[in-house]
């Protein structure tokens, strides 16, 4: 049996706040998770998220290549919001073991595997029986994010993913960082519009913090996303979450 919820007041074109405090609502009482691996955007939901003061989980996926400038922003991230629940929820796997068992340099070698064994899987078992997933993504910041839905049924995962963010761009992020006094990674200003492993992450010139692009993300590869996000592929026959009014949401929920 499916139950189905009508007549929200949020809608695609709604605030982020708006649909944070829906999100909130909606799934009180229910398994819910946000996800950050501290990027911009992230930050700024979690931000977002923290002023309703409820201890939500915000599970993040320590690859074991994070920045030492991503590791400080975490610190900054856990003193600021000691009402929320910062859980690393990475691979045991250590980058000895993976060079042991896998070759040296496996992110050059098979970048795709090697985000499943350091993030893909670790998120599958992070995620696993809860009910709702919040995320940073925004529609603006690639062609294959450019079909996001607010609200959506992450197959992938098998649960509800909610974006409050999709209809944003790095200029609104940045505006609300400033705006709210949001930590951010320094390397932002130091030209890495996003940030990710070490090893997969350059910066990319002429990129200040309020611009966007994921072309230093393992770059000359043609590679595009670690494939956390089910970004293409989500579309018709698995989606669950059917609009009839562009303006509402009417979200029919697993059994
Ligand atoms: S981003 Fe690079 S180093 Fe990080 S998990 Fe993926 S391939 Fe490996």
């Amino acid at each position: 049996m499916l139950l189905q919820e009508t007549g929200s007041s949020v809608g695609e074109g709604s605030h982020p706040e708006e649909i944070v405090a829906w999100m909130l609502s909606r799934f009180a009482g229910q398994r819910l998770v946000l996800t950050t691996s501290f990027g911009m955007e992230g930050c700024v939901l979690v931000d977002m998220v923290a002023r309703h003061g409820q201890p939500i989980p915000v599970v993040y996926l320590d690859t074991g290549f994070f920045f030492p400038e991503t590791y400080r922003l975490r610190d900054r991230m856990v003193a600021r919001y000691p009402q929320l629940r910062f859980e690393n929820r990475g691979t045991s796997l250590t980058p000895e073991q993976q060079e042991a068992r896998f070759g040296p340099e496996l992110w050059r070698r098979d970048p795709d595997f090697c985000c499943r064994l350091r993030r893909v899987d670790p998120m599958r078992q992070a995620l696993a029986g809860e009910d709702a997933w919040a995320s940073g993504l925004m529609r603006s910041q690639s062609t294959s994010r450019a079909g996001i839905r607010v609200v959506d049924w992450d197959s992938q995962y098998q649960l509800m993913k909610v974006s409050p963010l999709a209809g944003w761009d790095r200029q609104q992020v940045w505006d609300y960082v400033r705006r709210h006094d949001v930590p951010y990674n320094e390397l932002h200003e130091r030209g890495y519009p996003t940030v990710g492993c070490t090893h997969c992450t350059a910066p990319v010139e002429g990129a200040g913090p309020a611009s966007y692009t994921r072309i230093g993300r393992w770059a000359g590869t043609g590679k595009t996303e670690c494939g956390l996000h089910e970004v293409e592929g989500l579309r018709s026959k698995d989606r669950q979450t059917e609009t009839s009014d562009p303006t509402t949401f009417d979200v029919c929920l697993r059994p």
